[in-house]
């Protein structure tokens, strides 16, 4: 029996999801497929320029684990860049935490994941104020615009 696959903890989502080369038209197109963790682990390592270390324990999971992830990644990257095809970002095994917010007025509420990916909160649910920021988790770094758009 195959051990249950650990999940992979990510910060951020990525703010796009397709990539494509100029000039080719779709039908023409072949895409390369990246996973939600795998592109977790480009930007850990490439962007927040992380060691494995740190960015296998950001994941939550074993280095050569995050090793792997991140070989993969690179690889399909490498692969599209050179050979001219479009990236896909969608699925993958990871799991995301709940989101903070608080608006000006000092509420604060959680939203769900599922609930951010669908339609992230615009305004405060207590007092329906626009002016709302995602609240930090202690630990967890800056947290990168693009996904969240809202100020
Ligand atoms: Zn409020």
């Amino acid at each position: 029996m195959p051990r249950p696959r650990k999940c992979r903890r990510v910060e951020n989502l990525p703010g796009t999801t397709y990539f494509k080369p100029a000039g080719i038209p779709m039908r023409m197109l072949e895409d390369v497929h990246l996973t939600i963790d795998e592109v977790e682990a480009l930007r850990l390592k490439e962007i927040e320029d992380l060691d494995q270390e740190t960015g296998a324990e950001k994941m939550g999971i074993s280095r050569p684990t995050f090793q792997r992830i991140l070989a993969s990644a690179r690889k399909k990257v490498a692969n599209a860049v050179l050979n001219g095809k479009a990236i896909r970002i969608e699925g993958g095994i990871f799991a995301m935490e709940n989101s903070t917010y608080r608006c000006f007025n000092g509420h604060e509420w959680n939203v769900p994941f599922e609930e951010m990916t669908i339609m992230p909160p615009e305004l405060c649910p207590t007092c329906d104020t626009p002016q709302i920021e995602p609240v930090l988790a202690a630990g967890h770094g800056r947290r990168r615009r693009g996904w969240q758009q809202n100020r």
